[in-house]
């Protein structure tokens, strides 16, 4: 069976006006006007093809044939950050409906279902996944009181100010205990597959993380009458344990984890008073537990042996943290197999980003897919694909999911 590869594209460029911001990439945030007509526009498609489309309490929504038992279910999410690209989330969702429309065509007997997670990038509420965290119990009903948007509302509020809320269900519409697989297929929003020439990445495991904050905190003191002899700078102590954190993550042999110090804080950050108080964020990524734990201590050690020098205090407090999570076993070697049959250049990696399948991943069998991102651009307007991949992608995850039908 092959999968309109046409119309696929024609329906990923038709989803890529639903936007914000025109011209300025892609911005749909969940429960917004332009989600809301995402949503319609999947719903209008999913009639058409004999299909019925739902939507669960949390704004997941669930497409499916008439007969379909619901035993596999693919898909991925619809919502995009601000001024993001058209392809993160959409394309998994695309080719899932592409997967359905190409057995109906087919007249094909089978048992999948397609699910749109809901708010997987957290613009609202700051909180990512949120979609697959209630569905899979992570998150309890009394989150949707306690995750509050940027403008003051809850979830709960928000979800009921949306049109879709009227067709919601008291009774959850995926029992994940009856689900036998779970598949997403996602651009890779890192350069690999592009710069090593691949077509399709298998992902291994989705990587584990651990977030600290460090407060380094020195004297602050005019800038113009302070002799460098004796300073406690907070700043340069940051800057000194955050180039050596780098040195230390980028020697690694294996070089199979990440660190970023991404948020900075500066105070009083006037440009004529030496920084009395600098907090900084260290993030640590692998997808082995071990050497992201390793990793973070040694990262601390540095901290606070510069602290030590610099003559200043310390404290570093845990913000976040949580394990790789590993894709079936199974699941991957149907792939890898199926892969080698097709001849197409694959590569077994790891992922980076989280993603719903990883949520999914602890509860059921879950696989995940790849296509090269161009540049490894995502997350930005320039977010691209080749679109011989993106068609390639889509046929080769129609390809696996026939092994489980
Ligand atoms: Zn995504």
């Amino acid at each position: 069976m092959r999968i309109n590869g046409k119309r696929l594209i024609s329906d990923l460029e038709d989803f890529s006006l639903i936007t914000a911001t025109p011209g300025e990439g892609v911005t749909r945030f969940s429960y917004s006007r332009e989600d809301i007509a995402a949503r319609q526009r999947l719903k209008e498609m999913a009639t058409e093809n004999n299909m019925i489309c739902r939507t669960d309490f949390f704004g997941n929504m669930i497409i499916s044939p008439k007969k379909s038992k619901g035993t596999i279910l693919f898909g991925s999410h619809i919502d995009t950050v601000k001024n993001g690209g058209w392809l993160d989330g959409i394309y998994g969702v695309i080719s899932a409906l592409e997967i359905l429309r190409t057995f109906e065509e087919n007249k094909k007997q089978h048992d999948c279902t397609l699910i749109v997670f809901a708010e997987e990038e957290g613009s609202n509420f700051g909180s990512t996944m949120t979609g697959s965290k209630f569905l899979t119990g992570k998150y309890g009903p009394e989150k949707l009181d306690q995750l509050i948007s940027d403008n003051g509302y809850t979830m709960r509020e928000v979800l009921q100010k949306t049109s879709f809320s009227r067709e919601k269900q008291k009774e959850e519409l995926i029992d994940i205990n009856f689900v036998k697989a779970m598949f997403e297929i996602h651009v890779e929003q890192g350069p690999v597959l592009d710069d090593e020439g691949f077509e399709i990445g298998i992902v291994d495991a989705v990587a584990g993380m651990k977030v600290i904050q460090i407060t380094y905190e020195g004297i602050g003191n005019h800038a113009g009458a302070s002799p460098m002899k004796g300073r406690k700078d907070s700043f340069i102590a940051a800057a000194e344990a955050a180039l050596a954190i780098d040195e230390m993550i980028c020697s690694d042999p294996e070089q199979n984890i990440v660190g970023t110090i991404g948020k900075l804080f500066v105070s009083p950050n006037c440009s004529n008073v030496i920084p009395e108080k600098t907090v900084f964020t260290l993030e640590v990524r692998s997808e082995k537990n071990i050497k992201t734990e390793a990793t973070m201590e040694a990262a601390k050690k540095i901290i606070r042996e510069t602290a030590v020098k610099r003559k200043i205090k310390c404290t570093i407090s845990d913000m976040a943290s949580s394990n790789a999570i590993p894709m079936a076993e199974d699941i991957k070697s149907t792939m890898k197999k199926i892969a080698r049959k097709k001849c197409l250049k694959y590569k077994s990696m790891s992922s980076g980003a989280v993603h719903d399948a990883a949520m999914m991943a602890n509860h059921i069998a879950t696989g995940m897919i790849f296509v090269p991102s161009i540049n490894g651009r995502s997350h930005v307007p320039e977010e691209d694909t080749r679109k011989e991949h993106l068609i390639c992608g889509t046929q080769y995850l129609m390809d696996v999911i026939q092994e489980y039908i």
